[in-house]
């Protein structure tokens, strides 16, 4: 499996960045993993439209959607269909959603679908709104996403023993005191240790902090961060 990463910022970019997007390819099947502000741009740069064949939408927050309303502009002019997986709720935001250029399932922890090799399963995370951990098996590799989430049981859960754990860490430790619906880079790391993570990578970085500033919050340990256009092999 191979992991590039689209965008790595929220709820808005650094300048030039963009949001949540994380592309994951396996043999020859594509499928786009959130599709925040900036994420349609990125991809184009090394990836064409007519190859993707689906987009997972973790949660209906902008910064992890608003690229879809303007990609299905250039959906109407594919040949093969797409598939987009959201969760229906919050439903104002889940009936924005509706395009003729697309067809739109409905994410649920119960149930699991196959695009290509790839198994995807999904779990209800805590967040503003539902918010669904997605969990990706190809070739007996485990890849998991997060999508954004306060510390939870169930992220760990849903984690065992991944070769690979893309969380977010939207906060420092000194914001954890008004209980965000985010994960401080501490509380991630802990997350992926607990789970027997192989490897965990973070992301949803807050503009105003600098990357040296989650760096010093985790210390010497082993752990990557995303950066756009970075791909990595699991
Ligand atoms: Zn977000
Ligand atoms: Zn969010």
């Amino acid at each position: 499996m191979k992991l590039t990463v689209l965008g790595c910022y929220g709820p808005y970019p650094i300048k030039g960045g963009s949001c949540s997007g994380y592309l994951i390819e396996e043999d020859q099947s594509k499928i786009l993993l959130d599709c925040g502000n900036g994420v349609f741009s990125n991809y184009q740069k090394n990836f064409s439209l007519e190859d993707l064949d689906a987009i997972i939408l973790s949660h209906l927050h902008p910064d992890h959607i608003s690229d879809i309303f303007i990609l299905r502009y250039a959906l109407e002019f594919r040949k093969k269909s797409i598939k987009i997986f959201a969760p229906n709720n919050p439903h104002e935001e889940f009936i924005r959603l509706f395009h003729k250029s697309y067809e739109i399932s409905i994410i649920d922890s119960k149930k699991s679908f196959k695009i290509g090799n790839m198994m995807i399963h999904f779990e209800k995370m805590n967040h503003v709104v539902p918010d669904y951990a997605i969990c990706i098996e190809a070739n007996g590799k485990k890849l998991v996403y997060s999508g954004d989430t306060s510390y939870t049981q169930k992220l760990i859960d849903f984690s065992k023993n991944a070769d690979f754990l893309l969380c977010e860490a939207g906060v420092l430790e000194k914001d954890l005191v008004n209980t965000p619906p985010h994960l401080s880079p501490e509380q991630a790391v802990e997350i992926g240790e607990r789970a027997n993570a192989k490897r965990i990578m973070l992301t949803h970085f807050y503009p105003e902090y600098s990357l040296k500033m989650y760096k010093e919050e985790i210390g010497k340990k082993e752990i990557e961060y995303a950066e756009e256009m970075k791909t990595v092999i699991i």
